[in-house]
This record gives structure tokens, sequence and C-alpha cells, in this order.
């Protein structure tokens, strides 16, 4: 198994006004955390500079006066940084800010996982992790939004699609915030399965499960629109149950994942603190990206890029990327310092939410192919993870869960 650490030091110098919270110091923490566990030197990992993206791989999600516009906006940046002898950022928009390596680093951020995919494509790595900045799954065509320079995903999905021909690729997103810019980019687009778990109503306002995608695309855009408060209970079956079986059904030959792990619970008392946040913990993370990989592992050869998106404390972010790597590696288990969020009163249906999301993406009755027979053991271990509050009703994570699929119709 090689699995590919993509980054680059670039990614520190695209700089932001102070107290913003998509900063440097979120890789310095993570690479920091990869060293301390010793896991840069770990068998089985390499890793890779990343090549910057090119314009023409850029112009198949954004317009050619948009990418103009960041480049321009980096260099009076860096004239700015000259006269005033002090490092500028200016605004690009409401909370997005371009500085003198702006725009370097956005194209490699962009270049990443295209650089992981062209090394999975030569047979070289099995899977990737692209630990970069600025962030991408809110940019749209003609517009940077939310932290997010370019859609570093939806460029990547294209890529795959363009360059080597794919005709279908998943992206999997469970950053806390829906990706709008992903969803816009492939909403018409058949080749591309979008399929995002994110806090709503929330930032930036879309997600709603309504949203199918349109004409020949109907059907390819998948939003699980989660109330605040929700955590480990609903996220795992929902990826077991609604993410799994539509995996299965479009068959994807490539699956790429938005890694944002700002629904973990820490972080609604940070960043997101206005509300309350998801109440996912880094060992839940786990979880999800362990299904994730066993659907990589089943429908595409294990091709897998992970790409990081949100999650601004700096201890969640570390201990997600070094999670996420250790997975991709084939370890199982989860850097999880804050633990378990406490309990809440969280009243949330789950099989309810499940069977209508279900009915919605006509899942009813959906026979996976290939589908692991449920262990019986292993899923009795799984209910002794992360704490299910008492008051949520009724119980869900039980032992006939897995076997729905199977069910005839
Ligand atoms: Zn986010």
């Amino acid at each position: 198994m090689t699995t590919a650490l993509v980054y680059d030091p670039i990614f520190l110098e695209h700089l932001v006004p102070q107290g913003h919270p998509e900063r440097p110091q979120r890789m310095e923490m993570s690479i920091g955390y990869l060293k301390a566990l010793n896991w840069l030197e770990r068998p089985g990992l390499v890793q890779l500079a990343p090549r910057a993206a090119s314009i023409d791989e850029l112009t198949t999600v954004h317009e050619r006066e948009y990418i103009r516009e960041v480049e321009e906006l980096s260099q009076q940046a860096a004239e700015a940084d000259a006269s005033t002898g002090t490092a500028n950022s200016l605004q690009l928009g409401t909370d997005t800010f371009v500085s003198a390596k702006t725009y370097e680093a956005a194209l490699k951020a962009a270049g990443a996982p295209l650089t992981a995919l062209d090394a999975i494509m030569k047979g070289e790595i099995n899977n990737a992790y692209c630990l970069v900045r600025p962030p991408g799954h809110h940019a749209v065509a003609e517009a940077g939004f939310g932290f997010c320079i370019f859609n570093n995903v939806a460029v990547a999905a294209r890529y795959a699609l363009d360059h080597y021909g794919l005709e279908r690729v998943m992206i999997v997103d469970y950053d806390v915030h829906h990706g709008n810019g992903t969803q816009e980019t492939f909403y018409a687009d058949p080749r591309v399965l979008y399929f995002s778990a994110h806090q709503f109503p929330f930032f930036p306002g879309t997600g709603e499960t309504e949203e199918l995608g349109e004409g020949a695309a109907h059907g390819t855009n998948i939003n699980i629109a989660l109330p605040a408060g929700s955590g480990y209970e609903i996220y795992e079956p929902i990826f077991r149950q609604v993410l799994a079986p539509a995996a299965d059904r479009f068959n994807p030959q490539l699956i790429l994942v938005s890694a944002g792990f700002d629904a973990h619970w820490k972080e609604a008392e940070g960043h997101t603190g206005v509300q309350p946040g998801m109440r996912l913990s880094t060992a839940g993370f786990a979880k999800l990206n362990e299904i994730i990989i066993k659907l990589a592992d089943t429908l595409c050869e294990g091709r897998l890029i992970m790409v990081q998106e949100g999650g601004y404390d700096l201890d969640v972010v570390a201990s997600g990327v070094a999670t996420s790597i250790n997975q991709l590696l084939g370890g199982v288990e989860a850097v999880d310092n804050y633990g378990q969020a406490p309990d809440i009163d969280y009243q949330l249906n789950t099989d309810v939410v499940i069977s209508e999301l279900r009915r919605i993406h006509q899942l009813t009755g959906y026979r996976m192919r290939n589908q692991a027979k449920p262990d019986r053991e292993k899923l009795l271990r799984e209910m002794k993870g992360p704490v299910i509050t008492k008051t949520s009703a009724p119980e869900t994570t039980h032992a006939d869960s897995d076997t729905c699929c199977q069910d005839k119709e």
C-alpha cells in the first residue's frame, strides 16, 4: 500500500488578516503532528510536491477573467508589501483574501490532487492526502468565496474526466458547510456524483435535500441536510445506508473526498460558535473514512484522493489529517485527543430520516453488488464507539441496518 502526502510549504504563504480562522498554522500543526508521531517516515508513505495547475486545467471550472483577477490581486499585494514593508492581504470577497503568494499557493492547491491522480494512474501510489490551502469547495466559476480561491476538488474531477477519460467520478464532502461551488460545477454533469453531508440551515445557504441535479444529471447530486447537533449516530448510518448504495449504483472509477473537519464537536466552540455546530469526534470521522475507503477498494481499485477543506481548531485539523493518513495507509487507529462530544438533548429519528433519504434517492430495496456479509461481532464492537445520547429515539445502530440494502422490494 503506498499513500502520498501531497504538500508544499507555499501553502503557508497564503496570508490572511489577523484573527481569520483559515490560517497557515492549520498546515503547520498538521505537519507537526505527523512529525511528532514519526509518521512522515512511515513505510508506504511518500511525499509528493504538487505541480501548479495550468490555466487550461483551471478553466474547466473557472472563468479565465476570474483567474486573472486573482493573479492581479496577488501582484497588487506584492506591490503593497514592497511599498509598506509589511505583509498585505487584499480582499477578494467578504471573507476571502489574497496576499502576494496566494496565486502561487492556489495554483498548487489545485494542482495537488492532479499530482496525486497522475501518480495513481501511473501505478506509483494507491491513494493520497492533499494537505492544501486555500481550500476550494465554496469557489464558483466566477468568484472566490468562503475562504476558497479555486475549487481544487472540482478541477481534479474535471481532469480525471478530460485527461484520463474516466466516465464516473464521485465526490464525498463531509465538511460541515455545503460545497456550493462543487454542486454548481457538476449540477448538470451526470459524470460526477456529488454527495455532501452538512449542517443546514447554515453557511453558505445552499444544500437542500431537494437539490438533486438537473437534466441528465438528475439524481447525481445528493445533499444530506442535517440539523445542528448531529453526530456519529446519524452520520454513520447515512454513510452506510445512503452513500454506500448510491456509490455502488453509480459505480465510480475514482473517489475524491472534500475532507473538512469542521463538523467536529470542538469546532462549535470556535469558528462556528454562533450556533450549535455538529458533534462528530475524530474517531467518528475515522468511521466515515473507513466506509469511504471500503467503497474505493470495492468499486475503484482503491483510487481515492482526500483533499483538505475546512477545520479551524488546530488540534481538530491536525488530528483529522493524521487519522486520515493512517487510514489511507491501512491503519485503524484514530488520533483523537479531544474524545467524544458531550451529550446533548438531541432528538432526530434516524430511521425516519434514512428511509426518507432512501426514498428520495430511489435506493429503497437497492441490492448492492459485492456487499460484505454483516459481521455481527464487528457491528457490536462498533456500537461501543462514539456515545449515543440516551434521549435519541429510537436506538439506531442496530445490527440489522447493514442488511437493509439486501432486502427485496
Ligand atoms: Zn467548512
